[in-house]
């Protein structure tokens, strides 16, 4: 079957939605959005949906300075600046007007507070309703079923298309049909990371193999990137692959209890009782830090006010009880009886407690230099001590794009016809991409993506 747009977008997760509304808006009469499962959202469904944007309104309102300047410096630095300090400006500078978008134009509810992510210098991460990226992805469809943009589900994207030098369509297959889709005006590739490949994963860093679980959702599989390299495009930092560093030791999923941690609550201790990182380090060298841990193991520490500060318990309900059912989280009246449980040494936990409540008190880690404010620990309990691994998460590397999201060839130039956003992309986030970038990355180059296909043509 052939079908005839203006605009193809393969993926329907949080860039392609974006892209797909910004191509209508400018002026693309038929766009479809082809998703290879039966459901949208991808990776930014399953995620919490944070956005980080300087000089935000949850920041004004608590009076926390920031600039885009002081985001483009952490982005860079947190990446050990090997992503490409163009495309990071441009992130950098649009990160703001992209959340307005969102909450204005999209209808996103935000909640009023904001986490504090590792890496960060400040407290700058916008909180989507129920902390989800569900939030995102049900407003963002139905805007685009408001703009009467089609969604293909269960479409796998399978080649481009290319006439000439110039990408003109996209073959997909469903169950029952082999469809060739004609897109005028071009095609965005939106198809996430291959966080969820295996076997790509160890073709370009052999480290992350099968061992290490993955918190994707399975279709992330790198499609989108294979696709476009058959047509000559750019790969970039393929090998800088990220792994969160609290998550379920039995499935691989990203564990939101984790997210005491980020309320400003909780240290991560060891076996023996001890903490052994900075809690609000980059998420790979506290991943890293988790691997050299006996039993390669973290559990978090904290207490009842932290968790109630935090909101998990009432956000994720329903991960809490899972954890619960499977010995995965304790609540107990002592540090003692919660030590215990995982066979933590209680002794050093308590000393461990005792330390951190005096860092607090005199507002100094003298250990980790632990940054923003020390919450001490309530010593009279309830304590919750929860058990985490980490899993594979983001893969920084991807196609290589320039600041109008055209993919890039092996020559340097654009690819005519042919553009892409979202985690499908490469070079912004170097080694490591920080928490609550990436909703802002997917929101900007989403519709820097879906601006340009409509002007350039
Ligand atoms: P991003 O954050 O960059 O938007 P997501 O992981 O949220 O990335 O979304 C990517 C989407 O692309 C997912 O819904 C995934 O199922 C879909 N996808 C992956 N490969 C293909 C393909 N070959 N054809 C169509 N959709 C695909």
């Amino acid at each position: 079957e052939t079908v005839n747009e203006d605009v193809v977008v393969i993926g329907a997760g949080g860039a392609g939605l974006v892209a797909a509304i910004e191509a209508k808006l400018n002026g693309a009469k038929n766009v479809a959005v082809l998703e290879k499962m039966a459901f949208a959202g991808g990776n930014t469904l399953i995620s919490g949906g944070e956005y980080a944007a300087p000089n935000n309104w949850i920041q004004e309102k608590k009076g926390i300075q920031d600039s885009k300047d002081i985001f483009y410096n952490d982005i860079l630095k947190g990446g050990d600046n090997e992503g490409d300090p163009k495309l990071v400006r441009v992130l950098a500078d649009n990160a703001l007007d992209g959340a307005k978008w969102l909450r204005d134009y999209i209808d996103v509810t935000f909640e009023d507070r904001q986490l504090f992510f590792g890496g960060h210098s400040v407290e700058r991460s916008l909180v989507p309703k129920d902390a989800t990226g569900v939030e995102m992805i049900k407003k963002l469809l139905a805007k685009a079923d408001e703009l009467g943009i089609k969604v293909y589900y269960e479409t796998p994207a399978t080649e481009l298309i290319v006439d000439k030098d110039r990408v003109v369509g996209v073959k997909a297959e469903s169950a029952t049909t082999d469809y060739t889709f004609n897109a005028k005006n071009g095609v965005i590739i939106a198809s996430g990371g291959f966080g969820s490949n295996v076997q790509m994963r160890m073709k370009y860093n052999k480290d992350i193999d099968d061992s290490i679980l993955s918190t994707n959702t399975v279709g992330i599989t790198g499609d989108g990137i294979v696709m476009a390299e058959k047509v000559g495009a750019k790969l970039e930092d393929m090998q800088f692959i990220q792994t969160y560093p609290t998550c379920d030791p039995i499935s691989g999923a990203l564990l939101y209890f984790g997210d005491v941690r980020l309320a400003g609550g909780s240290i991560l201790v060891n076996q023996e009782g001890k903490r052994f990182v900075e809690e609000l380090q980059r998420r790979d060298v506290i991943s890293m830090a988790i691997k050299s841990q006996p039993g390669s193991v973290a559990y978090q520490f904290c207490d009842q006010a932290q968790v109630d500060n935090s909101g998990v318990a009432e956000h994720h309900k329903g991960e809490v009880e899972y954890l619960f059912n499977n010995k995965l989280l304790v609540k107990a009246n002592t540090i003692k009886e919660a030590a215990d449980f995982f066979g933590i040494d209680a002794k050093e936990l308590e000393k461990t407690v005792d330390k951190y409540n005096e860092y607090a008190k005199n507002g100094k880690d003298l250990e980790f230099n632990k940054r923003g404010k020390l919450t001490p620990f309530d010593k009279n309990g309830p304590f919750y001590i929860m058990k985490a691994v980490p899993a594979v998460h983001h893969t920084m590397g991807g196609l290589k794009i320039d600041e109008n999201a055209r993919v890039i060839n092996q020559n340097g130039e654009p690819i005519k016809g042919l553009y892409a956003a979202g985690e499908v992309t490469g070079d912004i986030h170097g080694t490591n991409r920080l928490g609550s970038d990436a909703i802002a990355d997917i929101t900007v180059f989403g519709k820097i993506a879906g601006k340009n296909v409509m002007q350039e043509n």
